[in-house]
């Protein structure tokens, strides 16, 4: 509401998982989140669907800037309160910072109109008589639910296209890991760069947030399936069906075709590597699970564990140390759980359950998981590989016996994914494992020795491409350039005679 507000109790601790020292505290007790909500729609709504696409992506521009320029107190934010390392903590602000630019600049191309057209015309009748299919902003509020993963992308990522669309912003961040959010916000307010009311901000519990929306807003989720299932059930929602975006679990799966060349098998270890280790494999796009060809098992794993071992794990402010602390001591205690179930259908091929080398940590100290490796025993009959997504640094090898069908059926057997890829130079064995991942994934990587020097990692989300995926993975849609504003765009057909449309929908 043009304000901060300070909520009225104690609020949630928010500790530093390396020290387990308190750093912060939120609260959203006593605020009024519904009134938040109402200044949002009448306020920042018309305001921003006033604007040109390209006056919005202006907006975008300079969040962007002003995001770049608290840079180093963000990763500073992000290493005492998320155990982030300074790359992790980079991966995470640059994420939000080139998101917002790269929206910045689709709203300079898209220039001086405030509707999108949707395709052609339609001649729907005689000379004159066409339909139009145009993209409108939606009339509310977005509600932006996100994860405690990445503060400051998921904050930025669902902001960049709602703004863009039109659609003025109430984001709560997750609260065990919300102060780089609210630094991140912080800095915007700092700049002074939004009009009133564009970007509102809810740090601590959701508390009565869903109580209030209205079937105009858009519901952004990102998180866990049991949240998830919550959001759907609760009861305003289910009456007022606001439009709803779901990102949930995934157990993204990586595959080795056996033929690999030397470059693409590399680019496979690399990222797998990459996968488990980076923000501690607190990635919801991070590889769970890896098919490998049975033969090839043993060179993988000592490939993979030569690049752990020189992984050191420990205090993100020390020396060396590649990969800190698990986010939360809840986190710690769930990956824990995970581990267990897992440890019934697989082995542990590297690393050390409860234990393993950490630097420059307090003994007992922290909420440290070090990297685990696992071989399914019998892919065939194994379930928790399948179903339980660890949110840490562990994956599980499944061999395969190097055909393409057996390997898309272990990796559909994950039910719906964010990401799958595919690193192999054998062109048939390549196109039907397209074929069968494509409709159980939002996005599939694949990876030859043409491109394996310049791959990125499977992990990386990015604007241009969709990022969701179906089933377990919730459904939902974000990003994807252009698409990413569909969410927050109402599509209607304007009917009626064509050379007077076309005047009127100018501009
Ligand atoms: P979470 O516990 O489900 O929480 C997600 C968000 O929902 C948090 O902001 C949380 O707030 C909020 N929340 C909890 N209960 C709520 C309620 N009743 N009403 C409204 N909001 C509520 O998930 P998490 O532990 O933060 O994140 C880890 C999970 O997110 C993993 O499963 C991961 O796969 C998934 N994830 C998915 C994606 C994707 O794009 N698909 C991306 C990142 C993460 P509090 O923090 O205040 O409880």
């Amino acid at each position: 509401m043009g304000a901060w507000c300070a909520g009225d109790d104690e609020g949630s601790p928010l500790y530093d998982p390396t020290t387990e020292q308190l750093v912060a505290r939120a609260s959203t007790s006593g605020l009024d989140i519904g009134a938040a909500m109402t200044y949002a729609r009448d306020v920042g709504g018309p305001a921003l669907r006033a604007m040109t696409f390209a006056e919005r992506g202006a907006l975008l521009a300079a969040m962007s800037k002003a995001i770049h320029a608290k840079r180093e107190e963000l990763i500073e934010m992000g290493r005492i309160n998320a155990g982030n390392t300074r790359g992790d903590a980079k991966f995470d602000i640059d994420g939000a910072s080139g998101t917002l630019m790269f929206y910045a600049k689709l709203g300079e191309s898209l220039g001086d109109q405030r509707l999108l057209m949707d395709g052609e015309a339609a001649k729907i009748g005689g000379a004159r008589l066409v339909g139009q299919h145009v993209l409108a902003p939606r009339p509310g509020v977005a509600v932006h639910i996100n994860a405690f993963n990445f503060p400051a992308w998921g904050l930025a990522e669902k902001a960049a296209c709602a703004i863009l669309a039109g659609m003025p912003v109430v984001s709560k961040p997750g609260t065990a890991t919300a102060l780089m959010a609210w630094g991140l916000v912080q800095a915007v307010v700092e700049a002074d760069v939004l009009p009133p009311g564009v970007l509102n901000f809810v740090c601590g519990s959701a508390r009565d947030l869903l109580d209030h929306v209205e079937w105009s807003d858009v519901v952004a989720f990102t998180g866990g399936a049991d949240t998830a299932d919550r959001i759907r059930r609760h009861p305003r929602v289910m009456d007022v069906q606001p439009r709803l975006n779901i990102e949930a679990d995934s157990l993204n799966a990586a595959l080795l075709v056996p033929d690999a060349d030397d470059a693409t098998y590399d680019c496979f270890i690399r990222d797998l590597h990459r996968e488990m280790t980076q923000k501690t494999g607190q990635k919801c796009t991070a590889t769970r699970r890896a098919l490998v060809p049975e033969d090839m098992i043993d060179e993988v794993i000592e490939d993979v564990g030569e690049r752990l071992q020189r992984t050191v794990v420990g205090d993100p402010a020390a020396d060396g140390v590649r990969m800190g602390p698990l986010a939360s001591a809840s986190q710690l205690a769930s990956a824990k759980e995970g581990i267990a179930a897992l440890r019934e259908e697989a082995d542990v091929v590297w690393g050390e359950p409860d234990g393993g080398p950490l630097t420059g940590v307090e003994q007992g100290r922290g909420y440290f998981q070090t990297p685990l490796l696992l071989k399914a025993r019998d892919p065939d009959t194994a379930r928790a590989i399948h179903d339980i997504e660890v949110f840490g640094p562990v994956a599980t090898l499944v061999p395969y016996d190097g055909t393409a069908a057996s390997a898309t059926a272990q990796i559909q057997r994950g039910q719906g994914g964010l990401v799958a890829s595919v690193y192999g130079d054998d062109r048939p064995f390549l196109r039907e494992a397209i074929f069968g991942l494509a409709g159980w994934h939002g996005r599939v990587v694949v990876t030859d020795g043409k491109v394996a020097d310049r791959a990125m990692a499977p992990g990386m989300a990015l604007p241009h491409l969709l990022h969701g995926g179906p089933g377990r993975a919730g459904g939902g849609q974000e990003l994807g350039g252009l698409r990413g504003l569909t969410l927050y765009q109402q599509r209607c057909a304007i009917q009626g005679n064509g050379p007077l449309l076309a005047r009127l929908l100018e501009g």
